[in-house]
């Protein structure tokens, strides 16, 4: 399905089969010179038929045409490698590259969850949309950061750093038509998933919450996001989140007052907007995300000394 959203900006809205997230919103702004993609769905054949369909309507040129990726998952970045052709540009920035070139990431990650009470953390990262919808091979990345432009057409474009969903996360801001896309930094109906996974001293609920900030001093007139409807009043979007968070935080203090305990079983007493009435019948990567956004709490409430982390037998419990 297309949709001309701006004058020479175009929605294809890319399924993602068996997924919560239902579909991923791919922009193409139109340039008398050049095309650009805004993002791309994931390595998946129903993603890609519906990214092809949505070029040939358009007639885009494929050799004229560069990516700009919000952030390294997989339902953003997951097609550069069968779209990518020579001389295109692939957006992303450097933090976000670093993630989706580790040759370690996946091992990396499993091991951290383990330590936070993951019961079996090597499976869930086997199954983990992220790691089976990735692109293949090893895509040439142009980084960007804040500040840069990136011009198309009538329409010149510049980052807005906006770590949180991920470390590398990028907006673009168009000041003139004051157009905003969000990636998943600010999404609809649904909150972007925050998830940490203790590398030192992280905090991707404090650095989220931070961006959701400078966003909201931007004149914006509206907000084009990675998934689901357009968001007319960002500031309004902006508080809801910022609310969310304050009640998941209290949340997770109130399961710590029963006393010392791992993410995993945090997130197994926290209440999630799933289908599933218990915990135990969460497919497991709803499991992975969920304790993934239950840690970010605990590192936010830890980094601000609400909580402390202890260790014993390589797992960490975190108590007030
Ligand atoms: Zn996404």
């Amino acid at each position: 399905m297309i949709a001309e959203v701006f004058p020479d900006i175009y929605r294809i809205e890319v399924p993602l089969p068996r997924n919560p997230l239902r579909a991923i919103n791919s922009y193409v702004v139109r340039g008398p010179d050049r095309w650009l993609m805004i993002d791309t769905g994931m390595n998946r054949p129903e993603s890609l038929e519906a990214v092809r369909a949505g070029i040939r309507e358009l007639a885009v040129d494929l050799d004229r045409t560069d990516f700009f990726i919000t952030h390294g998952h997989s339902d953003h970045v997951g097609l550069v490698s069968e779209l990518q052709i020579g001389s295109s540009h692939v957006f992303l920035h450097a933090a976000d590259a670093a993630v989706v070139l580790d040759p370690h990431l996946w091992s990396n990650l499993a091991r951290s969850a383990h330590s936070h009470g993951f019961p079996d953390a090597d499976t869930a990262v086997g199954k983990h949309p992220g790691k089976k919808y990735l692109f293949e091979g090893r895509p040439n990345f142009s980084c960007l950061r804040e500040g840069d432009a990136v011009s198309v057409g009538r329409y010149r474009f510049r980052c807005v750093e906006t770590p949180g969903h991920t470390p590398g996360h990028l907006c673009l801001y168009e000041p003139k038509a004051k157009i905003f896309f969000s990636g998943d930094h600010i999404l609809d109906s649904i909150t972007p998933n925050i998830s940490g996974w203790a590398q030192e001293n992280e905090d991707p609920l404090g650095d989220f919450l931070a961006s959701l900030d400078r966003v909201a001093a931007y004149d914006i007139r509206l907000v084009l996001p990675g998934h689901r409807n357009p968001i007319p009043d960002h500031r309004r979007r902006i508080e809801e989140l910022k609310a969310h968070h304050r009640v998941r935080t209290r949340e997770v203090v109130g399961i710590l007052r029963r006393g010392a305990q791992t993410a995993y079983r945090v997130a197994a007493q926290m209440q999630w907007d799933l289908s599933y009435s218990r915990w135990e019948d969460f497919p497991v990567p709803q499991q992975w995300f969920a304790t993934g956004e239950a840690l970010a709490h605990l590192l936010y409430l830890e980094k601000r000394g609400e909580i402390v982390r202890t260790w014993s037998d390589g797992k960490a419990s975190f108590s007030i």
